[in-house]
């Protein structure tokens, strides 16, 4: 870096954020010999990377791709996951000695814990020369012989910026909407942010009141995806793997579709082969817990035997057990919710590199991008393949 006459410090790239994905990206970006200064608002770099996986930082998925990602065109992701991969982020973190942990296939957490890999992150900076610079909020940045920032009272000037800004979730680790604003302002569009990895709240008369606590396998569908996975019964909704993953194809209005029983078959389930002198809330009672198989089929239904039931009953209750529909009031709000689903339009962006196609030199990764990944370690792997991408061209 050096000071221009009157300019303030000038460098070859400029990133603004010091999440996972904008240290990534300089770490790229200073490894090609590039002069980097990294700008974040917060007291130190990397807070998320730091309380991800709940201090265990589930660091990547190795099986990520376009798969595990909602947006306007989870393809976008396609060219920056497999040109910097799960199996790389694996290696590059390995041979910084990093040690992992596999909690499902692919499901990788560092076993060192987060802060082992914020300061991987913050020594390889320092190692590459790269200017990591605290407590600098940016708010504008203006074209003036370059991208020229103020932040902390001090001016920066490069050829190249990278905004690496993340999303609202979780805004008592300073989210900011400052990336929002920037892309406006570079006239892209922006998908309004909205909370995603975030448990359904079903409001008043839900269908599920008093079951809070209840977990069982179940199927959740919204949005054209379906997820099997555990789900949870809160007291406000539903919570767990299923419903998280769920949210992030979630729309407000939409109807969410349950199945109980994912796997199995309601004539399996209700065979009446045996006589079928069973009460139907016992044979349910076999394979739901008796809260949940209570709410689902109530009496008188529930009190008759399996070879009483109407052809419309058998109907009725396979349709309760398998296809069970409800419209959830909305969503837990940015405070709990994991990521930040829309962002920066990935139509106006080039896959291969994260610039923006109208704006040479200006480029947009990790959390800020219209691209959110589901639970498994995907939203930090799109911040180390995205900020990658940026890196090898800013
Ligand atoms: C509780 C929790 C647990 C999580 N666990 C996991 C997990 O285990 N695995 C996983 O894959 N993902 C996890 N995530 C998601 C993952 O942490 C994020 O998707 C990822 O950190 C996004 O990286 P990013 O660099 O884009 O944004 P961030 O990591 O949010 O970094 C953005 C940075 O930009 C800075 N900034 C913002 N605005 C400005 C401004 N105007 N000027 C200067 N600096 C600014 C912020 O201070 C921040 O440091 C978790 C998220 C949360 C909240």
């Amino acid at each position: 870096m050096s000071m221009g006459m009157g300019m303030g410090v000038s460098a070859g790239v400029i990133v603004i954020g010091g999440g996972a994905s904008g240290l990534f990206a300089a770490i790229a970006a200073a490894s090609r010999g590039r002069r980097v200064v990294v700008l974040d608002a917060g007291e130190r770099p990397a807070r998320k990377v730091l309380i991800a996986g709940g201090g265990r930082c589930n660091f990547t998925n190795l099986a990520a791709a376009p798969e595990h990602y909602a947006g306007a065109n989870p393809m976008f992701t396609r060219s920056a996951l497999s040109r910097f991969s799960g199996a790389d982020a694996l290696r590059f973190f390995q041979d910084r000695g990093l040690a992992f942990e596999e909690m499902e296939p692919g499901r990788l957490f560092c076993r060192q814990g987060g802060g082992f890999v914020a300061d991987i992150l913050t020594a390889q900076c320092r190692e590459k020369g790269v200017a990591l610079l605290a407590g600098r909020r940016v708010d504008a940045v203006a074209l003036e012989g370059g991208f020229a920032v103020t932040a902390g009272g001090e001016r920066f000037v490069a050829e190249s910026l990278i905004v690496a800004t993340g999303g609202l979730a979780w805004p008592k680790l300073g989210a900011l909407g400052t990336g929002y604003a920037l892309a406006k302002q570079f006239g892209l569009k922006v998908a309004p942010p909205r909370p995603a990895l975030s448990s359904f709240v079903l409001g008043p008369r839900s269908p599920f009141d008093g079951l809070s606590g209840i977990t069982l396998a179940a199927t959740l569908a919204t949005g054209g995806r379906a997820f099997t996975a555990s789900l949870l019964f809160t007291h406000k909704g539903l919570s767990g793997p299923a419903a998280l993953n769920a949210s992030c194809f979630w729309r407000p209005g939409e109807t969410l579709r349950l199945n109980f029983v994912p796997g199995r078959t309601p004539g399996e389930l209700l065979d009446r082969s045996a006589g079928g002198r069973e009460l139907v809330k016992n044979r349910l009672g076999r394979f739901l817990p008796d809260r949940l198989a209570a709410r689902l089929v109530a009496p008188p239904l529930a009190s008759k035997r399996l070879a009483d039931l109407t052809k419309q009953e058998l109907a009725l209750i396979a349709a309760r057990l398998t296809a069970f529909e409800l419209t959830p009031k909305g969503l837990s709000g940015f405070d709990v919710a994991e990521v930040t689903a829309g962002g920066v339009d990935t139509a106006g962006l080039h896959s291969k590199t994260m610039g923006v196609k109208a704006a040479p030199g200006l480029y947009f990764t990790g959390e800020v991008v219209d691209v959110t990944g589901l639970l498994g370690g995907f939203n930090l792997q799109w911040a180390w393949s995205s900020g990658w991408a940026a890196g090898q061209y800013a």
